[in-house]
């Protein structure tokens, strides 16, 4: 993985919203190079170039404000569950049979690759779906960025320990708290 993407958000919708611009930090995904580059970096198939950005920009505004609301606590935009309903519902394919280790199995097989932002669609779909997916916002009021907190305590509260969670943000943050 380069490093040109923040890709550890636990969660592939909200790695596409931390590509947003926030303060001092540039659009990561402002042009359509990039978007491949972002889809390359997270693995996604090829097939980004189907999209137009500007389409891709509308799903991570959309995606950006069902973060903020998940993180806030706030009413859940319904803007942002049609938009991933709508996109769930653009995924193909059918049923067929396998034959598995010598048995017959039914798999559900993807006619097309499955392009970029239904894979973003299915991973917003999951978070909200799994109860014990805690969307947070970084506590470095600087970073912004969104992940999931998958810690039994709850007790994730930056992005990155190492961008964020030391230096003077964390020290700022122990002396509020203190
Ligand atoms: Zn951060």
């Amino acid at each position: 993985m380069d490093n040109e993407f923040f890709l550890a958000a636990d969660a592939l919708w909200l790695d596409l919203v931390n590509t947003s611009r926030h303060e001092g930090r540039a659009d990561r995904l402002g042009d359509v190079a990039a978007w491949h580059r972002w889809t390359r970096a997270c693995q996604l198939p090829s097939g980004a170039g189907s999209e137009p950005l500007r389409r891709v920009h509308q799903v991570r505004t959309a995606l950006g404000e069902l973060a903020r609301a998940l993180a806030d606590g706030g009413h859940v935009p319904g803007g942002a569950i049609d938009m991933v309903n709508a996109l769930l519902a653009r995924l193909p394919g059918h049923e067929r049979l396998v034959r598995e280790a010598g048995t017959w199995r039914l798999r559900f097989a993807s006619r097309d690759v499955s392009p970029a932002l239904e894979a973003v669609a299915r991973s917003a779909a999951a978070t909200l779906a799994e109860p014990d997916a805690v969307v947070r916002r970084c506590s470095n009021p600087a970073c912004g960025r969104y992940f999931v907190d998958r810690t039994a305590a709850g007790t994730r509260h930056f992005c990155s320990e190492l961008t964020c969670g030391h230096g003077r943000w964390a020290d700022r943050r122990r002396g509020v708290l203190a």
